[in-house]
């Protein structure tokens, strides 16, 4: 995989954000084959003080383009490399994946598994909904892969709006809206329509997956398998077991979440499991420090990515999750606990209440 500026074209072998030459939006673009055509050798200190032997080559594409790759291998000038892109080097079984909802989360689980070859079946409400998702899908595949491997990807998700449809499906991921009564009602229903072969699995945030689980005739078939935003970017999956899921049921799971190129943490049914209880608290912490109007959004946002060196501010992480999502987790973490510190503070119930949700409204923290 090679890493390309859309504008100047320059070309690297490693993940850069931005053109470092003329700041410039950088894309994936597939490469098989590339040339060695120069190399410098160096040392480096390992954190033992040791010298390390390190290269910078020089490569050329099949297409003629120049990119650079760093190395610990030692190569000869004009040895060709033969390159396999991270997906395809990835060989997933044959297995049909459903995705209940085609939202945030949903379609980014049916983009990945599509991407690694499962055969999906994507469900929402109703159809409008459902080609909003697929084109979701569609613009993010656009930026990673080239238009044939889009449309082999494309090709293995199927929509739908009856939840029947998951009949034969191996696994089922639910990333429906996240309301309790919504998701008891999916599961009583896939209850009774799919196979019994088929594992059950919900991405909550903060829901109870123990009061999920009275929906279904075995409970030992369903395990949360928890995927964050942005799901093809995101490599963390949290699988939250219940007191008596299965050994087989959890690691079905943590297959799946290996072979999606996640990788898994385990953990129990408890509100927020790991990582939400311990954001949501700070990210609703940062929106009452908006609200007390001594500091801007931008300014709160700069003072966490730079002084905690955090990837993203908590106000554009906000926004970026859903507002209402936080503030639904919030109330699930405030009842679960009974603690105020979880309680979501009112300037965060205004902007839920005015309808700015954050990006998928246009308008949160910051304008979309
Ligand atoms: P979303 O609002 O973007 O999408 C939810 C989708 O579910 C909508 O398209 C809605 O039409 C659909 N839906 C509602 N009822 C349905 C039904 N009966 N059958 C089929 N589809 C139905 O929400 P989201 O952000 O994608 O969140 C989905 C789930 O993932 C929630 O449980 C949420 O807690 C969890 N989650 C969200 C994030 C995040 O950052 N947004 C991160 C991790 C987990």
């Amino acid at each position: 995989m090679v890493f390309k500026c859309n504008k100047c074209s320059k070309q690297w072998h490693y993940d850069v954000k931005k053109c470092i030459f003329c700041r410039g939006e950088v894309v994936k673009v597939d490469v098989k084959k590339s040339s060695v055509r120069g190399m410098t050798k160096i040392t480096i200190a390992s954190p033992e003080h040791k010298r390390v032997p390190y290269c910078d080559l020089l490569l050329e594409d099949e297409n003629g383009n120049f990119n650079i790759r760093k190395s610990f291998t030692e190569y000869e000038i004009g040895s060709v490399i033969e390159e396999k892109s991270e997906e395809s080097s990835r060989e997933a079984p044959e297995r049909t994946i459903g995705v209940i909802g085609s939202g945030t989360m949903g379609s980014g689980i049916a983009q990945v598994c599509a991407h690694i070859g499962y055969q999906v079946i994507m469900c929402d409400i109703d159809d409008k909904i459902l080609s909003k998702g697929l084109s979701r899908i569609d613009k993010n595949l656009s930026k990673i892969t080239k238009d044939k491997e889009k449309e082999e990807v494309l090709g293995r998700i199927k929509t739908t709006t009856s939840l029947s449809d998951m009949a034969d499906a191996d696994l089922v991921e639910e990333a429906s809206t996240e309301n309790i009564k919504i998701k008891k009602g999916i599961f009583r229903e896939l209850d009774s329509v799919c196979s019994k072969k088929t594992i059950f699995a919900t991405n909550t945030s903060s829901l109870s997956i123990a009061e999920l689980a009275k929906e279904l005739s075995d409970p030992g078939r369903i395990i949360g398998i928890h995927f964050f935003n942005p799901v093809p970017k995101m490599k963390l999956v949290e699988i939250v077991k219940l007191k008596d899921t299965p050994d087989k049921t959890l690691e079905f799971a943590k297959e799946i979440a290996l072979e999606m190129g996640k990788t898994p943490v385990v953990t129990g049914d408890a509100p927020g499991f790991i990582v939400n209880r311990l954001l949501l608290p700070f990210l609703n912490e940062a929106v009452d420090k908006l609200a007390d109007g001594s500091s801007t959004a931008e300014d709160i946002d700069k003072a966490v990515t730079l002084g905690l060196n955090h990837p993203m501010g908590p106000l554009a992480l906000s926004d970026l999750i859903g507002l209402d999502v936080c503030k639904a987790i919030l109330e699930v973490l405030y009842d679960g606990y009974k603690d105020p510190k979880y309680k979501p503070c009112p300037k965060l119930c205004e902007m839920v209440e005015l309808g700015h949700l954050g990006r998928k409204s246009g308008q949160g923290f910051y304008k979309y």
